[in-house]
């Protein structure tokens, strides 16, 4: 059984102020959610802020980004150790902005998800292609070499831990979702590759889907039966509304 994730991913935003005032109120809203897990990733700046406005509760505390080193000569850099010691549970690697602006590649990618795991934190690793990739037909090759890259370093005993996300990157910050049957496409292709690349255990891996994700379209995206979660954006950065995406099966989210 795959438990829903729902994750906000709040870019280059938020103050430490900014990001405990959100906190405090999306704990009000949620009070305590036990069916679906809840993940915010915050700015490297802001980390010590949400991880003490998250005590006590059962949402969790992600990185956005992380180096693959240990440690060294990188400055500028924050190791997977150091983000254990903040407080996370995930990271996001890979995604579409970190490829697209800061030429992240794959084998990067693979060693930064490996780190990660070794420190006992899950990383998020996004895969998703272009507007002009998937107007060649292009998208099914994109998404499995890049899946496929991006795990490379990655052990089949530590797979438990791993999260996928699929974010079309024409539907990034956009407000063009993908329809969810052209999610739940590229979604059972994932997880078809998953299956090859780990066996059987390959299909319980979890694999959200991110682009343009908002209260209005969360529960037709969420019905799908390969899509486990969602990687908001710009829906995630006021508590209102990441609440809403959150509480996506309750009847007042149905009838939005
Ligand atoms: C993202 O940041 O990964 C994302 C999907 O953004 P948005 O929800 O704004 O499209």
């Amino acid at each position: 059984m795959r438990r829903p994730i729902l994750t906000a991913n709040w870019k280059m935003h938020k103050t430490r102020a900014q990001a405990a005032a959100f906190v405090t109120v999306l704990r009000e809203q949620l009070g305590h959610t036990t069916e679906v897990d809840v993940v915010i990733a915050a700015p490297f700046t802001s980390l010590a802020a949400v991880h003490e406005g998250l005590l006590g509760s059962e949402i969790a505390l992600a990185a956005q980004n992380v180096c693959a080193e240990a440690e060294g000569a990188f400055t500028g850099e924050i190791s997977p150790a150091m983000l254990a010691d903040a407080g996370c549970h995930y990271c996001i690697v890979g995604h579409s902005e970190r490829r697209a602006l800061y030429g992240e590649q794959d084998a990067e990618i693979s060693r930064k998800a490996a780190a990660l795991l070794g420190v006992g934190i899950r990383p998020i690793v996004c895969v998703g292609e272009t507007l002009e990739e998937r107007e060649a037909d292009r998208t099914a090759d994109i998404v499995a070499s890049q899946l496929a890259g991006s795990l490379t370093d990655v052990e089949t005993a530590a797979i438990g831990e791993l999260v996928v996300a699929y974010e079309p990157v024409w539907a990034i910050g956009t407000g063009h979702t993908a329809t969810p049957e052209q999610a739940q496409e590229v979604h059972l292709l994932i997880r078809a590759r998953l299956r090859e690349r780990f066996g059987a255990s390959g299909a319980d891996i979890r694999i959200q889907y991110g682009g343009s994700v908002k209260p209005e379209n969360v529960v037709a995206i969420m019905a799908q039966p390969d899509i486990d979660g969602a990687l908001v954006g710009g829906a995630s950065l006021a508590p209102d509304s990441f609440a809403k995406i959150v509480r996506y099966e309750s009847q007042e989210n149905r009838a939005t």
